[in-house]
Parts: C-alpha cells; sequence; structure tokens
C-alpha cells in the first residue's frame, strides 16, 4: 500500500523522521510531499527543504521525497496512494488534524487518513521550536539530524 506524508518541512526534524520510519515500516512506499502553502512563506524554500529531505531519508529504502501543490488528497490520487499519514504530539494537534482528516475525507473517500502519536521525546518538537532555538544560538543537535543542523547554522549565522 501507498501512503503520502505531506507537511511543510521547514525544516524537517527528528519528530517528522521518527514518524517517518514507523510509517515506512507499516506501508510497502511512502513518499513525503513538501506542500506549498499560498498563506504560509516558508523560512527554507521549497527546493532546500527537498534537499534537507533527500539527505535525512537515505538510509530508507521504499521512502522518497517530492513537492506538491493543490489539494492534498488530489495529490495522493494522481499518485495512486491511498493513504494520507499525519504525525499527532498532543491534544493541541488534535483539533486541527480532525479538521483536516474530516474536510479530506469528504474530499476524496478513497484516501483514509493515518494517524501516527509522536514518540514522547518529540512531542514537544516542531520547526518552529528548532528555528526558535537555533535563531537564538542554541543546541539543535538534539532535534534536527546533522545536514539539518549545518543549514540551519548558515541561516541563522
Ligand atoms: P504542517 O504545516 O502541514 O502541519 P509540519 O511539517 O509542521 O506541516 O508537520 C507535518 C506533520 O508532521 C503534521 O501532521 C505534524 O503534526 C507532524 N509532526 C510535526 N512535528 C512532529 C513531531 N515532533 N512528532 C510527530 N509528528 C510531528
Amino acid at each position: 500500500m501507498k501512503a503520502i506524508y505531506p507537511g511543510s518541512f521547514d525544516p524537517i526534524t527528528y519528530g517528522h523522521l521518527d514518524i517517518i520510519e514507523r510509517a515506512s515500516a507499516v506501508f510497502d512506499e511512502l513518499v513525503i510531499v513538501i506542500m506549498s502553502n499560498d498563506e504560509k512563506v516558508g523560512t527554507f524554500s521549497l527546493e532546500e527543504r527537498l534537499n534537507m529531505v533527500k539527505e535525512a531519508i537515505k538510509g530508507y529504502k521504499n521512502v522518497s521525497v517530492c513537492i506538491g501543490d493543490g489539494l492534498t488528497v488530489e495529490f495522493a490520487q494522481k499518485i495512486g496512494a491511498s493513504v494520507l499519514v499525519r504525525g499527532i504530539r498532543a491534544v493541541t494537534d488534535y483539533e486541527y488534524e480532525m479538521q483536516l482528516a474530516t474536510a479530506n475525507m469528504t474530499l476524496a473517500e478513497n484516501v483514509h487518513t493515518v494517524f501516527l502519536v509522536a514518540k514522547p521525546q518529540y512531542s514537544f518538537l516542531s520547526s518552529s521550536t528548532a528555528k526558535t532555538i537555533a535563531k537564538n544560538h542554541g543546541d539543535i543537535s538534539a532535534f534536527v539530524p546533522k545536514n539539518v543542523e549545518v543549514e540551519m547554522l548558515k541561516k541563522y549565522k
């Protein structure tokens, strides 16, 4: 079964990678989709995010990454994926994710949202948290892979 894991990945963190590792064990094929979002200007360009994800997922044979636009469910249908993976960190994620999953269910009956729950050590971790720490020259090595840390240090030097 083919699944997509859509998101901003601005940039990818160990929290995302944990979801990727577990989803790649459950599904035959996992495609990470970096969604371009007109309302949210990213810190990193889509290409920069793509390159960081590519490097971070080198060890996984059944995981790939691409840039997507438009409706996530339509993108899933276009590439033949029937599952949409999302991660849930805390109750605060739940309401937003429920809204999104319900809307997606209404738009496309044949695309199923599957939630994976964050590991406790990553349940506080978001791309924004990592960026705030990096901006203030804190140590982010526990939050993002080495290649991402290097890119973040460049961005905030
Ligand atoms: P979006 O802007 O679509 O929320 P993100 O890149 O912030 O994009 O997140 C993509 C998905 O990964 C979301 O489902 C989010 O809840 C999940 N996620 C983000 N950080 C973590 C984490 N630390 N642990 C588990 N899931 C996470």
